[in-house]
Formats: structure tokens, C-alpha cells, sequence
């Protein structure tokens, strides 16, 4: 027997903060929320174990929340005998159920369950309201509104014009420091000592609900990549989330600028935050965090560098990119600027090869779910940058691997900032370098431990990044002679004599072709009587 209800709140798995516009005039009376955990969110890419729990237990925490609120929550389990797995399906049977007049949600941060919902309201005649979300800084319209008068969007004058219009790191109408930008004071490398202070982050240690959805998970999706299991710490409650960022301003964000770029082999968290899981599922809003970054500056506690820095990643790029997203989508997810085909290593999902930077950058990754920015960036995003990986792939494993991975963030950071599948929209140049920008930014550690050498182009030691960064200048020759950015990288070119660049182009031909049969590049690949590394057949 339906019970009439007056609206359905969808609540969706990035959606958990209970003021979210959605609630704005809920009735407890005569409305109610519907919340579900459906597999195909975790299939569509293959999702990590660790950022399925990551979703399910926050989810699980939020339904418990509301409820003490008094609030009515429709709630639909993963292992349900009944459940669909489909948000639509799902969606529908709630309907039967309630009988509600009207769904409402907050905006989703997915231009694919946006689409999912609408559709889906239509099929079952019921309006679909949806409302702006509030946790951001800048509405998807104010975003448009910017880029309409913009011939091209750089980040560093949205950022700008967002302090101004917030009052974020003002005195008056200047930028706090005279300096709207401290990047240069926020690239040191930690020198052959490595990081001196390391401020763990606080573990926030499964309870019963977490550990009931890792038993779940590790049942229901065994087959998919990555551990999980109860060292999980991961911030699954705003409770939790706001004792991790206490933490942050207390112990770590005083470091963060100054090492915002450096890497470490073997310390995946350094001086970051970590923050960014808890920030994507609302269980922390990025105003408090930027709040509490400018008085912990204000009150001399932090260096301007460091707190700039950090705000400039929410307040700037975070922000940013959001608005990239809406305003480009579905066009955005289908670019490929530099025509990349080749498949995604096979290796990305493993961990399982013997350059050294890769192995640790993606060992964390589906260890914990996380790996810092410069890792995203100058390792794992560089490698398939200059193999040359189609960016759906690659878009399809940042999506699937990472516990803040959702798509309204992590499309335009892979796609834009990462692979320039965009052409250029979003950033001035491709982010290409070769190894010794790892070896640099690592202080040798990282090629310290590896088979391969930095400054090696060609012969079996060569440093795949460093053969690949060059051959990607050779290949893309045309393209990027004349870049204001790029240009001077191009022009190396001129130093090398013509048989070295058929070297380079040999080699890389040969990486590629043994990258496609599945190699691993470890050691028990052999190489070939030309001294070329990696022909053989897989074993
Ligand atoms: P910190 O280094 O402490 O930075 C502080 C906060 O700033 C982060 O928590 C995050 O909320 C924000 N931030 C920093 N850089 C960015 C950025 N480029 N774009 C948006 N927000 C930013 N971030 C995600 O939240 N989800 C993703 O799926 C994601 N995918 C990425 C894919 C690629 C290829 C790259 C290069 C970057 C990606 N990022 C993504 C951005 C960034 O790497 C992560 O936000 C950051 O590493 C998270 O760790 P943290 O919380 O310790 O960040
Ligand atoms: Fe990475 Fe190359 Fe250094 Fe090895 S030598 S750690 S592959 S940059």
C-alpha cells in the first residue's frame, strides 16, 4: 500500500551534509530521503575496494545521522535481496513505495547521474527539482558567467578574482603579503635527509557500521583492484573529518607550502592534507577550511606561503575545475587533443613494475586510495601522457582508484590539467618532463632504487620517462615549436644529431610495443640483441 509522501530528497553518496539545499523546508511529517547503494556505481569504472568503502561506510554514518534527526530515510543496502544495482531502477521502486509528489536533490557532482535522474523522473512523471549545491565558493552559473567573458580560462585569474569577491587573504583591496602568488617559495624538494617532521595524520579506525561494509565490500567485489581492510582510516563522519582537519592546521599545514611538490619514496602523506575525500562528500565545506587556514595565519601560527598555497588549491583549482566541468560536459570527456590511442598499462592496476617513481606512486594508490598531487601529476599522469594512453582510460583509472575520486573533480584534472586532451583549455602547456624532474623533486631517492637512469635516453638502462619525454617532443615537433611555453623544450631537439633521435624513436616504439602485450617493465623482461629493452613477448 503506497503512503503519500510530499517530496523524496535523493541523497546521493557525495551528498552527506545535512544542510544541504535539498533539506532547505523539509517536513518531517510529510517528507522523506532516499538514499541507495547501487553496484553499477562501483562497476561503470572498476572501482577500488578501498574507495567503495570509503563511499558506503560515509553513506552508512550520514543515513544514521539523519535518522537522529528525526529525519524518515528510505535507505536501500548493496546486498538487499531486492536491491537492482541501478540508480534508476531503485529510484523507481522507492517511488511506488512513497508515492511521493515531488523529487528533490542537490545538484550531483556527475553529469552522467544528473542525466540518470532526470531522465528517470521524466519516465515516472514526477518533477525533479534540482537545487543549487551551497558547498561551493562559485555557482555553475557565476562560473559561465566568468568564462563568458574570458577568451581563455587560466586558473590564476579565476583564483584572483575569487579572493577579491570573498574578502579570502585581502588587506583591503591588495593581496595579503603584496603577492597574490607564493608558488615559488613552494617548490623545495626535502633535500638528502628527506622530510624532517612527520606529523601522522589521526587514524580514524573502523567502527562496527565500517567494518560491516568492509566485510561487504571484500565479499561483494573481490575482483576488483586494490586492499581493504581494517587499517581503513579514512574520515567516514563530519565528526571525524573536522578532528582531521584540527589536525591539519595544527601539525601539518605550516610545512604544506614549502613541500607542496616534493616527493618521498615510501611516505605517501608528507605535509598534505588529506582532506580531499572529506571535503567531495561534504563532509567538511571548503569555506570552514579556508576559514580556518587564513586565521591560522593571521594568528602567526603559519607562514603566508603555506596558507596561500593551500588556499589557492581550494579556493582557486578546486573551484576551478568544477566550473570546467559544467560548463563542458559531455564535450569535455570526449576530448583527445593529441590523438593518444595507446591502452592503459596494465600495470596501473597492479603496481607490479620496476620503475621505481610508478611503482611507489601506485602501490600507495591502491593501498590507501591516495596519492598526493605531484604523484597525480609528474608521475603517473606523465608516464601516460608521453606513452601516448588514450585519455578515457586513463580517466577511467584516476576515476576508479582514488577515495576523492568523483567525476566533476577528477575529469577536468586528468583530462585538462594532466593528459592536454584538452588542446590547452584549462592550462597553459602539457605538464611534460623527463626523469630528472622525478629525481629532482624526490632528491634522487626515488632513481636511487631503480634499475633505470634519469639521464639516460636510450640503451637498456634509459629511464622510460626520460626516452618518452623526448620522443613526445619529437612527435608533437609541429605542434609545439612555437609555444610560448613549450617552445624552448622543442628547441633542444636541435642538439641531438639525427641518428639519436632515431634512437629515441626506436626505443619508444619498442616500450610501447611491449606495454601493449602486457609487459610490466620488471626485471625478468629481457631485452633484445639490439640492446633494446623490452621486445619480448610476455611470460
Ligand atoms: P592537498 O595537497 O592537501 O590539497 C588541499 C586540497 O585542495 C585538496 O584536499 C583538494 O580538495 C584541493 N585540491 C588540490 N589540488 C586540486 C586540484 N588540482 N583540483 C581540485 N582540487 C584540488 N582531486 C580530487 O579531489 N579528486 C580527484 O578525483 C582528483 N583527481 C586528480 C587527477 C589528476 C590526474 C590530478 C593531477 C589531480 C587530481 N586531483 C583530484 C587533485 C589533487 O591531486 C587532489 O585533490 C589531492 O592530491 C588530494 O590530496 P590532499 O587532500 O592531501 O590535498
Ligand atoms: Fe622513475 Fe626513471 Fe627515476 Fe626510475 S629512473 S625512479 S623510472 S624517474
Amino acid at each position: 500500500m503506497a503512503e503519500a509522501l510530499r517530496r523524496l530528497v535523493l541523497v546521493l553518496g557525495d551528498q552527506l551534509d545535512v544542510d544541504a539545499s535539498a533539506f532547505d523546508g523539509f517536513d518531517p511529517l510529510c517528507d522523506a530521503v532516499w538514499m541507495a547503494e547501487v553496484r553499477h556505481e562501483s562497476t561503470h569504472v572498476w572501482s577500488s575496494r578501498i574507495r567503495i568503502a570509503m563511499f558506503l561506510a560515509a553513506m552508512r554514518h550520514h543515513a544514521r545521522a539523519l535518522r537522529t534527526m528525526d529525519r524518515r530515510v528510505h535507505y536501500v543496502k548493496l546486498d538487499d535481496a531486492s536491491n537492482t544495482g541501478r540508480l534508476d531502477t531503485e529510484l523507481a521502486r522507492a517511488v511506488r513505495q512513497w508515492a511521493p509528489r515531488q523529487l528533490v536533490v542537490t545538484a550531483p557532482g556527475d553529469w552522467r547521474v544528473l542525466q540518470d535522474l532526470r531522465r528517470t523522473a521524466t519516465e515516472l512523471g514526477l518533477p525533479l527539482e534540482v537545487r543549487e549545491d551551497r558547498h561551493f565558493f562559485c555557482s555553475v552559473r557565476e562560473f559561465a558567467e566568468y568564462a563568458r567573458r574570458r577568451r581563455t580560462l587560466r586558473m590564476e585569474t579565476f583564483y584572483r578574482e575569487q579572493r577579491r569577491r570573498h574578502g579570502v587573504l585581502m588587506d583591503g583591496a591588495q593581496p595579503a603579503g603584496g603577492r597574490w602568488n607564493f608558488d615559488a617559495d613552494n617548490r623545495e624538494a626535502f633535500g638528502p635527509h628527506g622530510p624532517v617532521l612527520r606529523a601522522q595524520p589521526p587514524a580514524s579506525p573502523p567502527d562496527a557500521v565500517t567494518r560491516e561494509v568492509i566485510e561487504l565490500v571484500q565479499r561483494m567485489f573481490a575482483d576488483h583492484p586494490g586492499t581493504l581492510d581494517e587499517s581503513f582510516s579514512w574520515p567516514v563522519t563530519r565528526a571525524q573529518a573536522r578532528v582531521a582537519l584540527d589536525h591539519f592546521i595544527d601539525a601539518r599545514l605550516e610545512m604544506f607550502g614549502r613541500w607542496q611538490d616534493a616527493m618521498w619514496p615510501g611516505e605517501p602523506w608528507l605535509w598534505h592534507s588529506q582532506l580531499s575525500a572529506a571535503l567531495n562528500l561534504k563532509l567538511l565545506q571548503p569555506r570552514e577550511v579556508v576559514a580556518r587556514t587564513e586565521a591560522a595565519w593571521r594568528a602567526g601560527r603559519v607562514p603566508l606561503a603555506s596558507a596561500e598555497g593551500f588556499i589557492r588549491q581550494l579556493l582557486g583549482w578546486r573551484e576551478f575545475v568544477r566550473g570546467v566541468y559544467w560548463t563542458q560536459m559531455p564535450r569535455l570527456a570526449a576530448l583527445n587533443a593529441l590523438d593518444a590511442r595507446e591502452p592503459l598499462p596494465g600495470f596501473y592496476w597492479r603496481g607490479d613494475t620496476d620503475l621505481a617513481c610508478l611503482a611507489d606512486a601506485i602501490g600507495q594508490t591502491l593501498r590507501y586510495g591516495y596519492a598526493h598531487h605531484i604523484q597525480r601529476l609528474m608521475v603517473t599522469g606523465l608516464f601516460a601522457l608521453l606513452l601516448g594512453v588514450e585519455p578515457r582510460q586513463v580517466h577511467a583509472w584516476y576515476l576508479a582508484v582514488y577515495v576523492d575520486a568523483i567525476e566533476w573533480v577528477e575529469l577536468p584534472n586528468t583530462l585538462g590539467m594532466s593528459q592536454y586532451a584538452d588542446g590547452g583549455g584549462m592550462t597553459s602547456k602539457p605538464y611534460v618532463a623527463s626523469g630528472r624532474y622525478i629525481e629532482r623533486m624526490s632528491s634522487g631517492r626515488y632513481c636511487a632504487g631503480c634499475r633505470y637512469r634519469p639521464g639516460l635516453r636510450t640503451g637498456p638502462q634509459a629511464c622510460p620517462f626520460t626516452t618518452l619525454y623526448w620522443d613526445f617532443l619529437v612527435r608533437h615537433r609541429a605542434r609545439f615549436a612555437g609555444h610560448p611555453r613549450l617552445g624552448a623544450q622543442v628547441r633542444n631537439l636541435s642538439r641531438l644529431a639525427p641518428a639519436e633521435i632515431d634512437s629515441i624513436a626506436a626505443q619508444a616504439r619498442a616500450l610501447r610495443a611491449a606495454l601493449r602485450e602486457g609487459h610490466a617493465l620488471t626485471s625478468s623482461t629481457a631485452t633484445t640483441q639490439e640492446g633494446l629493452p623490452w621486445t619480448n613477448p610476455p611470460s
